[in-house]
């Protein structure tokens, strides 16, 4: 797919169909229903795309809705997170901000509609008694021994329910329909149970409440969706969507249901990832392991990258996986082009240029980004004593190793060609310091004499970098599938997800970087300032790395 052309996908093609049979009055309007009951993650990303994308390409609206029917774990904290969220991917929803909750009145009126017309009735099995007689995929159900009960005292049973006369459990609304339904939710499903819980919009107001199915198609009736996008899982659900709305004679939208996102090495569920933050496996929803939007913001990752995720991977009516390193191509096609480089040492070790004067540095210049010239140059303090990465020395280089070792001269970028002529050691045998000199005349980095190196290093000069701490990320969960084996994904979570770097030296010129800047660290990888940082302390999180591991896949899923 080229960056220009607009996504093509069965989803677009149903809407066109539409729009040329001019159902629908040509109108396109859709709605992204997240339940508060955790915070939006990557899979939502895609759903969010699909919706406000199709709106913005067919001129039509798309609503936010917040499908809050179940108030003992939905919570303001998580309105507000995706309402955030969204607003960050790049979408607006205006005015469309909605509740189910604003519709408790109204779907209550069409309840006791379905009672008078015989469609509904008051059951007083308990949960349990509910789940035994509905039978199973090859057994049908049992009819409900309250199945029968005359309107009259349905009508009576209902309104005392809504008074809060009976306890928690003890009756429920449910829908008439067919027990021997081969469509298990077809078997007389609950519309309405009871619940003593406040509820973070409507207080006490209401002690019953709606259930999803029931709650959903009325929601989208009512705010005159046209397309109701949902995920795979619904599917089984779609004959109960269009009974509730056929049998109301209500305006009736239509149910598509598309393939949800399953990502590789980690978790998209929102149980899950609650566990993960309520038992301390991570720091937050925002630890910037976690696959939730707030951790892929903090992680450094940009709305631009996220979009251009979901279009790659595109709709499809089929479950699949996506492999992690697809999202990660994404961020790193994005940062190549706007994100600074710049010279970090993680791992220092200290280089003293023997035959470089005391007292004294220079400025050298530096590319700010090779891939967009507009972003300039910058100078770069080089003096006597600096840093380069420990991994690019090696007392006893082995055949393949290029980069410095005694005797040998390599290139320090934008600066000179060095050589190592000692190795100084402490008691234990690690080696501290390397002794280099260097050669005035390869200022820039190339000899006028024409001879050659096979390496170039990053480095940083001693006196003039400052500390930072640097985050390395890697997957939170070692399978691909957690939890796919062994049942539990909890048992393939990876203990070597973060590596703490605690005595990086970075470039002078970050000193006044702000949470959120992004940068490459050069010949390192992706990185971007933590929100914890303060004055004086900075802290990295590394986005990704440099190594690009899609490309691999990609190609060999051509030849496949
Ligand atoms: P979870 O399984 O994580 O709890 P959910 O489906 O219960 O997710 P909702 O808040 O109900 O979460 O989801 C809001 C919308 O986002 C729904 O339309 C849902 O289908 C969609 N959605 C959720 N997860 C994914 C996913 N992995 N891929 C695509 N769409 C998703
Ligand atoms: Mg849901």
């Amino acid at each position: 797919m080229t960056e220009s052309s607009k996504p093509v996908d069965f989803i677009r093609e149903i809407i066109r169909e539409d729009l040329k049979a001019r159902k629908y009055d040509s109108r396109v309007h859709t709605r992204f229903p997240p339940e508060p009951n955790g915070y939006l993650h990557i899979g939502h990303a895609k759903s969010i795309c699909l919706n406000f994308g199709i709106a913005e390409e067919f001129k039509g609206f798309c609503n936010l809705r917040f499908d809050d029917t179940n108030p003992t774990k939905e919570e303001i904290e998580y309105v507000k997170s995706i309402k955030e969220d969204v607003k960050w991917l790049g979408f607006d929803w205006q005015d469309r901000e909605f509740y189910a909750s604003d519709y408790f009145e109204q779907m209550y009126r069409y309840a006791v509609e379905l009672i008078k017309m015989g469609k509904a009735y008051v059951c007083d099995l308990s949960p349990d008694e509910i789940r035994e007689y509905r039978g199973t995929l090859i057994e049908s159900g049992k009819d409900s021994p309250y199945r029968n009960r005359p309107v009259e005292e349905n009508l009576d049973l209902f309104e005392r329910m809504r008074n809060g006369e009976f306890p928690n459990g003890s009756h429920t609304l449910r829908a008439k329909i067919d027990m021997a339904s081969g469509n298990i939710n077809m078997r007389d499903p609950v519309i309405y149970r009871i619940l003593h819980a406040e509820h973070h919009r409507t207080g006490n107001k209401w002690c019953i409440y709606p259930m999803y199915d029931y709650a959903h198609c009325i929601s989208d009736s009512i705010e005159g969706v046209t397309h109701s996008i949902c995920t795979l899982e619904f599917e089984d659900h779609r004959p109960l969507y269009d009974w509730f709305l056929n049998e109301l004679k209500l305006y009736h939208p239509q149910q598509i249901e598309f393939a949800r996102l399953n990502l590789s090495n980690t978790v998209l569920s929102k149980r899950k990832l609650i566990q993960l933050v309520q038992e301390g496996h991570v720091s937050g929803w925002d630890d910037p392991r976690m696959p939730a939007i707030s951790g892929l913001r903090r992680r450094g990752y940009t709305p631009e990258a996220i979009r251009n995720f979901c279009d790659r991977i595109g709709v499809a009516k089929r479950d699949s996986m996506v492999d992690m390193s697809l999202l990660e191509y994404c961020i790193r096609e994005d940062m190549n082009k706007t994100a600074q480089r710049v010279m970090a040492v993680i791992r220092p070790l200290k280089v003293v240029i023997v035959n470089y004067p005391e007292d004294t540095f220079e400025e050298l210049d530096a590319i700010n980004n090779p891939e967009n010239t507009s972003m300039g140059t910058r100078k770069v303090p080089f003096s006597r004593e600096l840093y380069i990465e420990r991994d690019d020395f090696r007392e006893d280089p082995p055949k393949q190793f290029f980069r410095l070792a005694p005797d040998r001269e390599v290139r320090l970028r934008y600066a000179y060609f060095v050589k190592c002529i000692d190795v100084v050691k402490d008691s234990s045998g690690e080696i501290i310091e390397l002794r280099c000199t260097y050669d005035p005349e390869t200022k820039g980095g190339d000899a006028p004499d024409g001879r050659k190196v096979k390496a170039t290093l990053h480095w940083v000069s001693a006196l003039h970098s400052i500390n930072a701490e640097v985050r390395l990320y890697n997957h939170l969960f070692t399978k691909i599938n957690p939890g796919e084996e062994s049942g539990d994904f909890k048992t393939d979570i990876n203990p070597k997800s973060l590596e703490i770097l605690r005595n990086c030296k970075i470039e002078p010129g970050l000193a006044s970087s702000k949470a959120g800047d992004r940068f490459q660290f050069e010949r390192i990888g992706y990185f971007c300032v933590d929100h914890d940082s303060s004055e004086g302390k900075l802290i990295f999180n590394r986005t990704v790395t440099l190594r690009d591991t899609w490309a691999k896949i990609e190609k060999s899923q051509k030849e496949k």
